[in-house]
């Protein structure tokens, strides 16, 4: 049997290609198009939202290149899902390149109205398990809390497109007293995730109120933030933000990167603005088609994201939202990114990849697999190199549950 040390460094493991290191840069995503605005204004998050991209016209000027796909898709944005997109997060688009993964998450495209009969607009069963408006209570101990149904960006993929900038008429109306009394009437809950549309999008005072509100509540143990405004909006988080949020500790965020070029010097100042507020941060990722379905891609934006004092947290399979197969990659591919980031990087760089459960069944755990046969007195497994080990199984008498289907036993090194 060969042995093998705890540090979970693999030798060899790191992809040596210039795209690499190139996606491993920090760069800022300077001024672009708006060079002449000033410092002040470019650096108040209040005039990066006044002066999004939000119309054809606007996007046409500033993306010339736009494709027949994409004009398409802008013309009918409105009824479907709003575009708008940040002057700063713009800059990250590159202008000459179409399949841009920046451009791909934020530019519409006429493919967003083909639906497909598997996909839903609101594949994980969330208007069903909403006992009062804009609560979600689907796992038994915590809550989605939904505060806003606007965001800085919007991400084209959007699992709750059917509701986030109401270009359905879904007319969201969060009603914070019935949220905040159904929280305080459930004992079960100790955990409560703010989101939306993004909760940072709300002014300071308001959401002091409502962390405030809920850290109140004897049997709310702690609260979480997912936000995507690190990544779209850096500039919201000013230092009077974060000694808001600090002030209702324990409250872990989590963000939303998709691509290591979202990961400019302004995000890492941000995140390092929370980190240093003591909030942990966790990052969810979409596995995007022709975004990030790639192991170089995959390894680069998870290795910086703990450069920006990040934990990955989830991959998740895209889910199966009305119009977003051009961008939904296969599990196949999940499956071949996780083999390559599990032992050939850091264990903290390596996040648990999930499937959401089409229709509410709830985050699913999706890995390869590592164990190739198992009975009552051993277990057999492989390591990243594809290296085969035996494992002795504790004398509990417990029989294990039989591996699904009928597995070889393989030759032991
Ligand atoms: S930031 Fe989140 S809620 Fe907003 S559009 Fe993107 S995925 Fe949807």
């Amino acid at each position: 049997m060969q042995s093998h040390s705890c540090d979970g460094l693999a030798e060899g493991g790191e992809p040596d290609s210039a795209l690499f290191h190139s996606l491993k840069q920090f760069h800022s995503a300077g001024r672009g198009f708006w060079n002449d605005v000033s410092d002040t204004d470019w650096n108040d998050w209040r005039w990066q939202l006044k002066n999004r991209i939000t119309s054809l016209e606007k996007l046409q000027r500033f993306l010339p290149t736009l494709t027949p796909e994409e004009f398409e898709g802008t013309v009918l944005a409105n009824h479907k899902l709003a575009l708008a997109i940040t002057p700063y997060f713009f800059n990250l688009i590159d202008g000459g390149d179409e399949n841009c993964p920046i451009r791909r998450q934020v530019v519409p495209r006429v493919e967003e109205t083909h639906t497909a009969p598997w996909e839903m607009s609101d594949p994980c069963g969330e208007d069903t398990h909403s006992p009062v408006p804009g609560l979600v209570h689907r796992y038994p101990d915590r809550v989605l809390f939904l505060v806003t149904d606007r965001c800085a960006a919007y991400c084209r993929y959007c699992t709750r497109s059917r509701m986030v900038s109401n270009a359905t008429g879904y007319d969201f109306h969060p009603e914070f007293e019935r949220q905040i009394e159904y929280v305080s009437r459930h004992p079960e809950i100790r955990d409560v995730l703010l989101s939306g549309g993004d909760p940072l999008l709300l002014g300071d005072d308001k959401l002091d109120y409502l962390l405030g509100r809920l850290r109140a509540i004897p049997h709310v143990e702690f609260l979480r933030i997912g936000t995507r405004i690190p990544i779209f909006l850096p500039q919201r988080v000013t230092p009077e933000l974060c000694a808001t949020l600090r002030k209702h500790h324990p409250l872990f965020i989590s963000i939303h990167s998709n691509h290591p070029r979202e990961l400019t010097t302004e995000a890492r100042n941000a995140l390092g603005r929370l980190a240093d507020a003591g909030i942990p941060l966790g990052n969810q990722t979409v596995l995007l088609r022709e975004v990030n379905d790639a192991p170089v891609v995959m390894r680069a934006l998870m290795q910086k994201l703990l450069m920006c004092r990040v934990k990955p947290y989830y991959i998740y399979q895209c889910d199966l939202i009305s119009g977003s197969a051009h961008l939904r990659s296969s599990v196949r591919r999940g499956l071949e990114i996780m083999e390559s980031l599990r032992g050939h990087t850091s264990g903290y760089a390596a996040p648990q990849y999930v499937i959401d459960a089409p229709g509410g069944g709830g985050k699913v755990p999706i890995n390869p697999d590592y164990i190739l046969s198992r009975n009552k007195d051993r277990v057999i497994i492989r390591n990243f190199e594809g290296k085969i080990f035996e494992y002795p199984e504790a004398p509990d008498g417990t029989p294990l549950a039989p591996p699904p289907g009928k597995i070889e036993e393989p030759e032991l090194v």
